[in-house]
């Protein structure tokens, strides 16, 4: 057995009903006594709880999903006008995005605490959008040196947007277990990220404002976030990247509708893959699995509900083709692009539209 890997040096505190006192505790580990507070206006409430009595000098709400660059600079000049010395997000993967941007610039330390499944506060992963084209990076800056995870912060999180967010917690999953470094340590995190999440999210749907399916959820989003950083973007990751990028597509429940046809398609070549997905779920196909938990949690199924058009499918085959990660279970063509994001666009069932079968023909 020969393999590298990295692990990423931060501090994760699970804490269900008690954020306010281990995010004083984190803070006063940090020695920090400027803070800057970025919450959205949805998510102030929930930043409020967790703050009060911290030396904030700077409150922020300027969130927008994917992080446009003009919102990152107003944020930059905000930290340094107000002298922060520690950026405190809470809220969703936009909210924790911008304060990465912050970051990536100005070195500020980040404590994150997460109020979906994004799993973005575990990763040193930035973004930033620039005239409709999104750029991301790895800087170890941005990773923040401690997160705060505490259920009661995503009960208030509707039941759509929490099972879209959980799948995409789940894709990180999947992606990692072909992604273009994945080491054994990361299918490990991956493959118990997978059950934690398939235990969790029904729980959720069925029962929103119960705590034991969001802390499975939770636990599940921190270790697909680990597993994914490890391993890096794979196939599923790429198509996402640039259909979000170009069509402004919700970026969780574009993850959801593409990920069953990305495992679909790759699946029958990465066995390894396959057993370990099919095993987390408890199912007989890592396929079959993936379809009985999005039937569960009535899980998003098309990307024309999200405003695409089958032409935008078809005009995103080049882009999607030059973005082919390196060391995919197989390879790609052309033609298997157009029909995966065809599929995806129209939500056919992934195992009748089984590429598989139809490359054979
Ligand atoms: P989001 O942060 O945009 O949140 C979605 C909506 O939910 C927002 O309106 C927000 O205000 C609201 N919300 C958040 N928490 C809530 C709560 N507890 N209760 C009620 N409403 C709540 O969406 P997201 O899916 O969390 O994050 C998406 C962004 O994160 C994208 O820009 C994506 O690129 C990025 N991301 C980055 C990484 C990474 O590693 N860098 C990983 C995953 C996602």
């Amino acid at each position: 057995m020969r393999f590298e890997h990295e692990s990423l040096t931060q501090r994760v505190v699970f804490a269900s009903g008690a954020a306010a006192a281990r995010v004083r505790a984190e803070v006063e580990r940090l020695g920090a006594s400027r803070l800057m507070v970025i919450a959205s206006a949805a998510e102030a409430g929930l930043a409020e709880a967790v703050t009060t009595g911290l030396p904030v000098v700077v409150r922020w709400d300027e969130v927008v999903m994917h992080v446009p660059v003009e919102v990152a600079e107003r944020a930059r000049a905000a930290a340094a006008a107000h002298g922060a010395d520690l950026l405190l997000s809470v809220g969703g993967g936009s909210t924790t995005g911008l304060a990465k941007a912050i970051a990536l610039t100005s070195g500020l330390p980040i404590l994150a605490v997460p109020t979906t499944y994004a799993g973005s506060e575990a990763t040193s992963v930035w973004g930033l959008t620039e005239r409709a084209r999104k750029s991301t990076g790895a800087d170890a800056r941005v990773l923040p040196r401690s997160v705060v995870y505490d259920a009661t912060l995503t009960v208030s999180l509707p039941v759509p947007m929490s099972v879209a967010s959980g799948l995409n917690a789940l894709a990180h999953c999947v992606d990692a277990m072909w992604g273009p470094r994945v080491d054994p340590i990361d299918r490990a995190l991956a493959g118990e990220g997978i059950r934690a999440l398939a235990a969790g999210l029904p729980a959720v749907a069925a029962d929103p404002s119960g705590l034991e399916g969001r802390e499975q959820a939770l636990y599940g989003t921190y270790l697909s976030a680990v597993a994914f950083s490890s391993a890096g973007s794979g196939l599923h990751h790429k198509i996402c990247h640039v259909l979000g990028g170009r069509y402004d597509l919700p970026h969780a429940q574009t993850h959801a509708v593409v990920l069953p046809h990305v495992l679909a398609f790759n699946a029958p070549a990465a066995p390894e893959a396959e057993r370990r997905i099919a095993a987390a779920f408890g199912a007989d196909s890592a396929v079959e699995g993936l379809e009985r938990l999005r039937r569960a949690v009535d899980a998003p199924t098309a990307l024309r509900d999200y405003g695409m058009t089958e032409t935008d499918a078809d005009a995103s085959v080049q882009a999607v083709l030059d973005a082919v990660p390196e060391g995919n279970p197989r390879p790609v063509t052309a033609e298997d692009v157009r029909r995966l994001l065809r599929a995806a666009w129209r939500g056919a069932d992934p195992r009748t539209t089984s590429n598989e079968k139809e490359s054979r023909r």
